[in-house]
């Protein structure tokens, strides 16, 4: 592999002609230019390096660059770069899946690939309807997801996240989902306990008057991602799938974000022994490198598929399905992710971030609010949701985060790490010190 250019960069060219994601382009300041990541870092144009505290919108797993995955990546492009997936299959697609199966629960048997995490939920959702089409009960065609839950950006996976109001300037589009709440708790709620009871209330009283009508329940388990990093109890995320399977509701459980030991597990529905029929992958599933993801279904589901019509065939295919390359970065991944130092390394983070939590409490207990750890993921508010300025220092210490090296970006008024697992103890420890300080000194300023 030769170094092509080393010394290129986007000086003399004209960034502007690029329309980025997620951002005013009007007001947003300059994006940066990376030029190189190496393990926790990035570089940028001068240099200056960054500490990817977000695994690069949560798909990171081992660091940037990682050679192994690389090399994986290289060696499959020299014998097969991409073939057509229907009425062709590839070693890469099965080995990969085979790896997976192994560690999914024993329901989980058949593996359908698409590009990203939003298509992993529309594969889930056409699935879903037409599962209960094909099996002759077609008045299921209710879907049910969590308020503030996240699901994608494209049309149906904005519906099942409508509840958020973020997508508000699309509604035209997009079709109705029934939402019920979401007990969001962190460490010594007092609350707990009446919140999750209101909730399995509303799901009861929804089902009972919808008898025989919902398709499908999609959840992210444990913790709800771009709606704040919020999390609930693995003990009520359990009776609330068991509900929707008394119902006879499919379950589907939208792994994107916490698969691959984000939670502490190699998914949240480890956590629980109820499992899911329909199961979405996506982000870490190629360690970071490659778009790629899975909808994984159960036997009985894809049996509904089997018939001598075509018709009753899952009508969906993208030109990339199970591009070979990212098939064989998702092997190499799986395989570092289930070394013993890999998985030493995941619970050692969860470890000190609980310490970091017990001395952020203690340097700024009035302006830390519900502080909260699942496994990798450590997350707390600035002030309380009601506090109309918290949102502005939010965003205020994103900058200075920034300036500072510390690749960081809040949730509203919710900071959050979700660091990729190759971090150091050493810089991390030094990471919660700065960002302490650095709160400290802003929250000052505002006093
Ligand atoms: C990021 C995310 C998605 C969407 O994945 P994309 O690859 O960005 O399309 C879906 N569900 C959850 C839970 C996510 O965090």
């Amino acid at each position: 592999m030769h170094q092509h250019n080393k010394t290129a960069t986007l000086a003399g060219r004209d960034k502007s002609i690029i329309w980025h994601p997620l951002t005013q382009e009007k007001t947003s300041s300059p994006s940066i230019a990376i030029i190189k990541g190496e393990g926790e870092y990035l570089y940028d144009e001068q240099n200056k390096k960054y500490l990817d505290l977000i695994s690069s919108w949560w798909v990171n797993l081992h660091g940037h660059a990682n050679p192994v995955i690389a090399r994986a990546i290289y060696e499959q492009a020299l014998k097969l770069e991409q073939v057509i997936f229907a009425g062709f299959t590839h070693d890469q697609a099965v080995q990969l899946c085979e790896n997976l199966k192994v560690e999914l629960p024993e329901n989980l048997t058949r593996f359908f690939f698409s590009d990203n995490g939003s298509t992993s939920v529309e594969v889930a959702l056409k699935i879903a309807l037409q599962f209960w089409k094909n099996s002759g009960e077609k008045r299921r065609d209710i879907f049910i997801s969590f308020d503030k839950g996240y699901h994608g950006d494209t049309v149906g996976a904005m519906s099942l996240g409508a509840s958020s109001g973020f997508f508000d300037q699309y509604k035209k589009i997009l079709f109705e989902v029934a939402h019920v709440p979401f007990p969001a708790t962190w460490e010594n709620d007092p609350d707990v306990e009446r919140k999750e009871k209101a909730s399995l209330n509303a799901v009861r009283n929804l089902l009972e008057k919808n008898l025989n009508r919902v398709a499908g329940f999609i959840a992210e388990p444990l913790v709800q991602g771009a709606g704040g990093m919020r999390m609930c109890r693995h003990k009520y995320l359990e009776q609330c799938v068991e509900l929707f399977r008394e119902y006879g509701v499919l379950i589907i459980f939208d792994e994107v974000m916490t698969g691959f030991y984000r939670t502490g597990k190699m998914f949240a529905l480890d956590y629980i022994p109820t499992k899911p029929d329909i199961l979405c992958l996506s982000k870490g599933l190629t360690g970071g490198f490659l778009p790629l993801s899975l909808t994984i279904t159960s036997e009985r589901v894809y049996n509904a598929f089997l018939s001598d019509d075509f018709s009753s065939a899952l009508i969906h295919s993208h030109s990339y399905t199970a591009n070979p390359l990212g098939c064989a970065a998702g092997i190499a991944s799986l395989e570092l992710l289930k070394s013993t130092s890999t998985l030493d390394k995941i619970a050692h983070i969860e470890q000190l971030h609980r310490n970091f939590i017990c001395d952020l409490k203690l340097a700024l207990r009035e302006v830390i609010k519900a502080e909260r750890v699942c496994g990798t993921i450590v997350a707390f508010n600035l002030f309380s949701e009601e506090c109309n300025y918290s949102h502005v220092i939010a965003a205020k210490l994103k900058e200075i985060f920034m300036k500072e090296g510390l690749l960081i970006r809040p949730l509203g008024n919710t900071i959050y790490l979700m660091p990729p697992y190759c971090i150091s103890e050493k810089v991390l420890k030094e990471t919660y010190w700065k960002i302490i300080e650095l709160i400290s000194s802003v929250t000052a300023s505002f006093a």
